[in-house]
């Protein structure tokens, strides 16, 4: 009942070229069973709005205008055709010091301007290793709905990203990703059962074609989040066709 979704995430990567190359592959494998959106980085959004393919932002800003030189605004993100944004990333959270707090904020202000976030959560190895999973992803989730209550979740999408899984080539085998994306899901589903019902959730981390069949048949993962991957127009496809 929950559509899934093959998300594209590019980071600091590709080119007008790309765009063409996988814009157009896209179009070819196109299927209304299942949402298919590319988060490039922002000087290449209206390239991708330009084939007619959902597009996203990788961040947003917490603020709506203003002197915050080098930041991405929510509402002209949604001007240019953006629907989604990528909240929370563990490369933002790590490399540019997001904490849940301003996540939360970001989540907060996507919505504002009718942009759907993305939220991304996901342990470190060391935070796995030491059995603390659970905790780190419940409070990441827990930060957005202390401020804006469970409901805010109904209009928008999760992403389970184990930082030791990204970029690595080392996937979560689909039964620790399943354990996971149900621990979330029970979580949810005590406040709201509709929320949990509902609620898409991803996985992300070395998602490639050979990997991405098994990990979306789990009951509760409903895509992916894909980065290196998503760079070559053969293999995103092939991930496309295996959430169907
Ligand atoms: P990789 O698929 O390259 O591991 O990246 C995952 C990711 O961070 C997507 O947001």
């Amino acid at each position: 009942q929950r559509k899934p979704i093959v998300a594209g995430n590019w980071k600091m990567n590709g080119s007008v070229e790309l765009v063409s190359e996988i814009g157009s592959a896209i179009n070819e494998c196109k299927n209304e069973q299942v949402d298919i959106i590319i988060f490039p980085p922002a000087p290449l959004l209206l390239k991708v709005v330009e084939f007619g393919i959902s597009v996203g932002t990788q961040t947003v800003s917490e603020f709506n205008s203003g002197a915050f030189t080098g930041e991405l605004s929510a509402e002209l993100a949604k001007q240019l055709g953006a629907t989604h944004t990528l909240v929370g990333h563990s490369e933002r959270r790590i490399i540019f010091g997001e904490s849940n707090e301003s996540v939360a904020d970001k989540f907060a202000k996507a919505q504002e301007n009718g942009l759907i976030p993305i939220l991304c959560v996901g342990e470190t190895e060391q935070q796995r290793d030491a059995q603390e999973t659970e905790m780190v992803v419940a409070e990441q989730i827990n930060a957005v709905i202390s401020k804006l209550g469970i409901a805010a979740l109904l209009n928008s999408v999760l992403a389970y990203e184990p930082v030791w899984a990204i970029g690595t080539g080392k996937t979560a085998t689909p039964e620790q990703a399943q354990a996971v994306h149900k621990f979330i899901r029970d979580m949810l589903s005590k406040q709201s059962e509709h929320v949990g019902d509902t609620l898409q959730i991803l996985y992300g981390g070395s998602v490639n074609d050979k990997n991405s069949k098994s990990l979306f048949i789990q009951p509760d993962i409903d895509g992916g989040l894909i980065g290196g991957a998503s760079l070559k127009a053969d293999a995103f496809v092939s991930i496309c066709n295996s959430a169907l």
